[in-house]
């Protein structure tokens, strides 16, 4: 497939054919600057051959759940952002996580989504067309709809037919709970890409204690198959306390998703935020987070071609192609809570502003020159304390979600 870049004037003249020959991707340059681009390309495309597809739609090969299949247009948009930030600098706001309601079954002690003091007015269909709209246009090519529980909206199928499907893929981040062979279908014909499913422990009676809903654990398993059945991909995600670690959770919730036929799973670090705010003793010791990134290292391998493994420990780590992703807020991603509020990632409580009251490009405009987000950080800002004392006491006491 020829992938343009419509956006770069530089690159009128080259031409890039992506194609998958017997499961490695290959990319060829063509055009004057060829030998200058070759290169660089080749590096690109061989992080994916290093991961390897964990799923295939049509011609294209899935590596993750957070890049668009490649090769596709969604993903020749994807490229055309690295190219931009490389001979630019232009940060392009690739991945969007979009609030769609604050309501949730679930009361899990570290929920990142909280709202305090008086209810809100989740923004409406057209209001989330809108900032899908402007986050499209300004390059992202994923768009994933938080909560609060999403599936507790009724219309979540037209918010998913908001997202062009040519242009950007869409998720869902569930609970699972509401997740029946029925709804996953209506949400694939609705456009929707996958869903993302959250596990915190692989033992039943814990995972339903940490989220205080009896049978969540069972809607996570149910809630898979079921996305599965629809010809949604899957990801499940979870989260890494010290306990997690030194319980060995990792490999055996590894064994549930590949099991159960997830196509990822991702491993958050525990942050001290919205409920866990102010608990820094959960934060991973080095010896844990060293642990963490080998184990998840390891499990990567053996899953490979089945199931992506990845750790946020790692992608904080500045080790090999992790020094390009780092903390991503601010410089691949931006997040919208359900009632416009505008932040630097899901687990930031630092509202730049409101979407019902300013555009997506100013917002991020905004955020890309605030002093905090100027320079990359290959760290997580929010497991910084000098970060969240010197930026997140007054906002966190105004709003602790
Ligand atoms: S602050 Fe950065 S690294 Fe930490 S959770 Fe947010 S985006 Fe990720």
């Amino acid at each position: 497939m020829q992938y343009e870049f419509p956006n770069i004037k530089l690159l009128d003249h080259l031409q890039l054919e992506v194609e998958d020959q017997e499961g490695r991707l290959a990319a060829r340059t063509r055009g004057l600057s060829s030998p200058l681009f070759s290169w660089a390309f080749n590096r690109f495309f061989d992080i994916y051959n290093t991961i390897g597809p964990v799923s295939t739609i049509g011609a294209s090969n899935v590596y993750t759940l957070y890049v668009p299949p490649i090769p596709s247009p969604m993903h020749a948009r994807h490229t055309e952002a690295f190219l931009r930030r490389w001979l630019f600098r232009t940060r392009v706001p690739l991945a969007v996580t979009i609030g769609v309601t604050d309501r949730c079954q679930c009361r899990c002690v570290h929920c990142s989504a909280v709202f305090a003091g008086a209810p809100i007015t989740p923004m409406t269909v057209a209001e989330i067309q809108r900032v899908v709209s402007e986050s499209v246009a300004l390059g992202a090519t994923n768009i994933t709809f938080t909560g609060g529980e999403p599936l507790l909206r009724e219309d979540l199928e037209e918010v998913v037919a908001t997202v062009p499907r040519d242009k950007a893929v869409s998720l869902v981040f569930s609970n699972g709970i509401g997740l029946t062979p029925e709804r996953a279908r209506s949400l694939k014909e609705a456009g929707l890409w996958g869903v993302q499913l959250s596990l915190d422990s692989p033992d039943p009676e814990e995972h339903d204690r940490l989220r205080v809903w009896p049978g969540c654990f069972d809607s996570v398993r149910s809630g898979v198959a079921a996305a599965r059945d629809a010809g949604l991909l899957v990801g499940l995600s979870t989260y890494a306390t010290n306990e997690f670690v030194e319980s060995g959770f990792l490999g055996r919730i590894a064994g549930l998703g590949a099991e159960w036929g997830a196509n990822e799973l991702t491993v958050f670090d525990a942050i001290p935020t919205g409920r866990l705010r102010n608990q820094d003793g959960l934060l991973l010791t080095p010896d844990n987070r060293e642990r963490l990134i080998r184990e998840g290292l390891e499990l990567r391998d053996r899953y490979r071609a089945q199931m992506h493994v990845v750790t946020q420990s790692w992608t904080n780590s500045g080790a090999g192609f992790a020094r390009f992703v780092g903390c991503l807020a601010g410089h691949y991603q931006f997040h919208i809570k359900a009632d416009g509020s505008f932040r630097p990632c899901d687990f930031t409580p630092l509202t730049i502003g409101n979407v019902r009251d300013a555009s997506v490009h100013e917002l991020w405009h905004q955020l890309t020159t605030h002093p905090a987000y100027r320079k990359h950080h290959k760290k997580c800002r929010m497991q910084c304390a000098a970060f969240r004392e010197k930026y997140l006491v007054t906002a966190t006491e105004q709003n602790p979600g």
